[in-house]
């Protein structure tokens, strides 16, 4: 295969609480290939925004990287001071995020906020008339991104969008440095089923053209399904399961996967009634010693009682389940 475009090993994020450490990402190892979509799906507090948050050194304080090595085409990220963070955000890896609304300046002009992404890392604008170049740039992304009217809505402020053509608007502004790297965190769990389908479909035709990597985080598996080539299943701060896409939701080999799955009407048997997964993803604080799954599994035995390795079921598809050799049911 391919050298990665980024590779993530051994990553620790933690945040200090009053009630403990909480290990919010514990030992995560990622590789991100040239041109594919890696998705990251898991329940909501399973540590995927905070994995990227730490790749792109967006951890919220007091949190913090405690440990791991994160390389991005070559570069150490970690050894990045501030400056050579910033700089590489918005120009080589472009994150949107969860919520478009907070995350897009509400007393800013929509033209401004490309504008600015553009003056500040678009290399190629002419020296003079740099201000209309990048308008006129800033104009294309929006058509780009499928915005009606965009020489005109471009004056707009964020509100008078809808959802998703804010979720547009934040690609967009992500786009607009032709980044190597899009992290779309959750960029469709807003919107209707509608438009979900049209901006999903959206990253993917763009990824496409610009020939760059898209790591696509929901919590969603359907969504996993259809847009991605490979996936990594996140559970309470760890990699529980990677593989090819098709490959992995045909043959799970690990049970919160095999959980997902049932979540998903279209992807298991249509007349199988939708069944949650009992129980809740455990603390992250002091875990360790047991399987993180162990409460919730219906396989569970006293040999899950320990840390669970990742293990290679196939060549690419690998599985932190000591019972993953096995065609459970
Ligand atoms: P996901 O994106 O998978 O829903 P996150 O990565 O946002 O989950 O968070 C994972 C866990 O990390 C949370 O459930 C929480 O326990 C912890 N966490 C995240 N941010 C903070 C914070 N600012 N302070 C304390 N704990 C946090
Ligand atoms: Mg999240």
């Amino acid at each position: 295969m391919a050298t990665p475009l980024l590779s993530i090993r051994n990553l620790k994020t933690c945040f200090p609480t009053r009630a403990g450490l909480v290990t919010a990402v514990d030992g995560v190892d990622l590789d991100v290939y040239p041109g594919e979509c890696l998705g990251i799906v898991g329940e909501s507090g399973s540590g995927k925004s905070v994995t990227f948050a730490s790749v792109i050194g967006l951890v919220r304080s007091p949190g913090y990287v405690a440990g791991g090595a994160i390389r991005f085409d070559g570069i150490d990220l970690r050894s990045l001071n501030a400056d050579g963070r910033r700089g590489l955000r918005g120009r080589d890896i472009a994150m949107t995020m969860q919520d478009a609304l907070t995350a897009l300046n509400p007393a800013l002009r929509v033209a401004e906020q490309i504008e600015e992404v553009l003056l500040a890392h678009a290399m190629d604008l002419p020296r003079k008339g740099r201000q209309e170049a990048a308008r006129t740039r800033a104009i294309e992304m929006l058509r780009l991104v499928g915005i009606p009217a965009a020489d005109k809505r471009i004056d707009d402020y964020p509100h008078q969008f809808s959802g998703g053509m804010r979720q547009r608007i934040m690609i967009a502004i992500a786009l607009s440095c032709r980044p190597k790297l899009l992290i779309a965190d959750e960029p469709t769990t807003a919107l209707d089923v509608t438009i979900q389908a049209q901006v999903l479909d959206l990253i993917g035709d763009l990824r496409r053209e610009l020939g760059m990597s898209v790591v696509l985080i929901t919590h969603d598996l359907g969504v996993v399904a259809e847009h991605t080539d490979r996936v990594a299943v996140m559970y309470a701060g760890q990699v529980v399961e990677t593989g090819r896409t098709r490959e992995l939701i045909d043959r799970p080999r690990h049970p919160y996967t095999r959980g997902l799955i049932g979540l998903i009407p279209r992807l298991s048997n249509l007349d199988a009634p939708i069944r949650p997964i009992d129980g809740q993803v455990p603390e992250l604080i002091g875990l360790g010693g047991i399987c993180r799954f162990y409460d919730r599994c219906e396989f569970r035995s006293s040999l899950c009682r320990t840390d669970i390795p990742m293990e290679a079921v196939e060549p690419g598809h690998h599985a932190r389940c000591i019972r993953a050799e096995e065609n459970l049911q």
